[in-house]
């Protein structure tokens, strides 16, 4: 097994790879192979994480990687791109737009800012809370990764870009498509039609709940009801674990619910109640900083 993350044959030939406990990988990341060539989607968070990755497509489908997908912009999907850099990578124009703005233009003022994080989450250690210790030891593994990528950073942007889709054909047919943005202002997804499987980057969240501080929940929905016309039966998210379509399902009146309030709701975010069902699921602080933070941007579309 990988270090930085787990590995499963989820469909013939399509392999979701769940981001583990070390923190090199943050996001989920996905390999298929067509059966001539290997396309990977993500590259996690980290250099380390990436060259494990892409290490571990080239032994599971036998051929070196060709393709690398990158669903959207965020930072736990496209800082590993630097280890991908010498073939294509594929994104929407917006989403390429939005890693060369996100990249830090001043290596220096970053990596002070990184030391500063890592400052601040050492003294979180010494709590007396036993899950702000729990979190603080989380973090400064990851930041620690983050700090040694900043020493060998090279900015790698997508070089084919895609305004509605591009299909790859081989002995199968896989296309990447993108339906507009719901998670971002722009968002790629996998079809892999023989097997009917779809990798969904942070279109899909499973067991957790989805970020949405950059995210338009309306769209998101309507997103999720046209992923959900191709049929599909397998689904890797970009966080939590593969299942089966139902996950994608669960998301569609969650973004309703979440666009009712953006409409009305007149208390403090912190309040607001979750979505019934959603008791279980982790990370349930995206969903009062997601809505204040679409709120406060003005726009509920
Ligand atoms: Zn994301």
């Amino acid at each position: 097994m990988p270090e930085h993350f787990s590995v499963s044959e989820v469909a013939s030939g399509v392999y979701a790879c769940v981001a583990g406990a070390s923190q090199a990988a943050v996001g989920n990341a996905a390999i298929v192979d067509t059966g001539a060539r290997t396309i990977v989607v993500d590259s996690f968070m980290t250099t380390v994480g990436a060259a494990e990755l892409r290490s571990m497509a080239e032994q599971l489908t036998g051929r070196s990687v060709f393709m690398l997908v990158n669903t959207h912009w965020h930072g736990d999907h496209t800082y590993g791109n630097q280890v991908f850099a010498d073939v294509s990578i594929v994104a929407t124009e917006s989403t390429s737009r939005a890693i060369s703005s996100d990249a830090p233009s001043d290596l220096e003022a970053y990596g002070a800012e990184l030391d500063a994080a890592i400052a601040s989450f050492e003294a979180m250690l010494k709590s007396d809370v036993e899950s702000e210790r729990i979190l603080a030891e989380r973090r400064l593994r990851r930041l620690a990764l983050l700090r040694e990528d900043v020493g060998i950073f090279q900015m790698t942007l997508p070089d084919v870009l895609i305004d509605s889709e591009l299909v790859v054909e081989d002995q199968r047919r896989v296309e990447i498509l993108t339906y507009g943005g719901g998670h971002t202002d722009s968002d790629v997804f996998v079809w892999v039609p023989d097997v009917r499987a779809v990798i969904a980057g942070d279109l899909g969240f499973h067991g957790k709940h989805p970020r949405m501080v950059d995210a338009h929940p309306s769209a998101w929905a309507d997103i999720l009801r046209r992923i959900l016309e191709l049929g599909p039966s397998t689904v890797i998210p970009g966080h939590g674990e593969p299942s089966d379509e139902g996950q994608l399902e669960l998301l569609i009146p969650y973004f309703e619910e979440a666009q009712g309030l953006l409409a009305d709701y007149s208390g403090e975010w912190a309040n607001v109640p979750l979505p019934q069902g959603t008791e279980e699921w982790d990370w349930d602080h995206h969903y009062s900083q997601g809505l204040e933070a679409i709120a406060s941007r003005g726009a509920t579309y």
